[in-house]
């Protein structure tokens, strides 16, 4: 944009840029990944941006899953407000499992719809292909690709084609560290060619659900994206990085998963047909968790009765917390509509299921890490410049990356 605008977004302000932002959400990215790829001197950019740059620490919104939290990042909001909460919930008067893939559900506006309609020129990539219409929802003009369907690119759909070509690399399994690089390795293409104003690049946790911090497959995997990250700071950008959430093991000390199948609890307990579990995290893409994570939502059919359901629950061990509806929304900013009448949350090392016979684990080859809960709610909020005149009582969120980048960047 060639001169400064400042836009209201869901009650916030931005000021546009001189140089090009990207902002990086790495998904899965627990802290822990960073400071240990830093100390095995595998990221010489990662640890400039800490000498150079800010560091800083934000939660994130819970449930810490990938779609809340993408949405949070790109409207700089809460799910209250843009009511992206999980992947399902239920639609009591269908009394169907819906899910929340599809844009209509969203309602807020986003960062780059406000600032494309300006006339910023925005590009948006993401590993996957079920993040690309919530997050390009209402951009004019611009780039929203997947690098999930990179070959099916076209300049009408996507602003832009012949992707393969361009990055020089073939279309990613969607199982694969390289589903992620391929859309660093495009961020770098576009910035080179197109020079985007603002820029977000979205990666899996494909990497971070299989191998923990420190480990020669995840450092492996932020020595790449460092790779990258220099060549987006040579090129003149304002990087931002953050994480939807972090990643925990949910194993016991044999690497056993640690599962509550929170349905066959409450069927026991509580009478079959008298609850409903959700577990929001489901998604088409479970393999690598088998749809287990540390937040589940219950909901009570006639003749159950709240508190003592709730009374169940907290007695099960490895139960972090369980809220009523509206104590769930008050404390992760929920929207009431689209969560359960109780919200569970589970410890750190353990994960909620419906019942055992839906799970299946004969898929997961290595110890269970997952995500979703308390646990997993601080993520990096990191700068390749420093920051100035952050409100001090401000409390940090990953949602806050954009109007710290915008505002408070030098
Ligand atoms: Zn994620």
């Amino acid at each position: 944009m060639s001169d400064t605008k400042t836009l209201n977004v869901n009650g916030r302000s931005y000021q546009s840029m001189q140089r090009p932002l990207v902002v990086v959400c790495v998904d899965g990215c627990e802290q822990e990944y960073i400071n240990q790829a830093i100390q095995a001197g595998v990221t010489p950019f990662l640890k400039k941006m800490v000498a150079q740059g800010t560091v800083l620490t934000g939660d994130c919104v819970v449930p810490s899953f990938t779609n809340p939290n993408n949405l949070s990042i790109v409207t700089g909001a809460p799910p209250s407000v843009h009511g992206i909460c999980g992947n399902y919930f239920l639609d009591r008067e269908a009394n169907q499992e819906v899910m929340m893939n599809d844009a209509k559900y969203l309602r807020a506006g986003t960062i780059f719809e406000a600032f494309s309609n300006a006339g910023a020129k925005v590009a948006v990539i993401t590993a996957k292909d079920k993040l690309r219409g919530l997050l390009g929802h209402k951009m004019r003009g611009g780039i929203c690709f997947s690098a999930e369907k990179a070959d099916q690119a076209t300049l009408e759909q996507n602003g832009v084609a012949n992707l393969l070509e361009l990055v020089g690399m073939p279309l990613p399994s969607v199982y694969s560290a390289e589903l992620s690089e391929f859309v660093f390795a495009a961020g770098v293409k576009l910035l080179e060619t197109q020079r985007p104003d603002i820029m977000y690049l979205s990666t899996t946790d494909y990497i971070q659900h299989k191998f923990a911090p420190g480990t020669p497959g995840a450092n492996a995997f932020y020595a790449m994206m460092d790779h990258y990250l220099t060549q987006l700071d040579a090129l003149g950008a304002v990087i931002g990085l953050t994480a939807d959430h972090g990643m925990n093991a949910k194993t016991d000390s044999a690497g056993t998963p640690n599962v509550i199948y929170l349905q066959d609890v409450l069927d026991a307990k509580a009478g079959n047909g008298k609850t409903r579990v959700i577990l929001p995290i489901t998604d088409p893409y479970v393999v690598h968790h088998g749809a287990l994570g540390s937040y589940a939502t219950v909901y009570l059919n006639e003749g159950a009765d709240l508190a003592s359901v709730s009374r169940q629950i907290s007695a099960i061990p490895g139960v972090e917390v369980v809220l009523t509806r509206a104590e769930a929304a008050a404390r992760f900013e929920l929207p009431e509509d689209r969560i359960g009448d109780l919200v569970i949350v589970s410890e750190r090392l353990t994960v909620i299921g419906t019942s055992a016979s839906r799970h299946d684990l004969s898929e997961l080859k290595l110890p269970l890490r997952s995500h979703g809960g308390i646990s997993e709610q601080k993520v990096p909020l990191m700068f390749n410049r420093k920051l100035s005149a952050i409100p001090a009582d401000h409390r940090l969120r990953n949602f806050d990356v954009f109007f710290l980048a915008m505002n408070h960047a030098q």
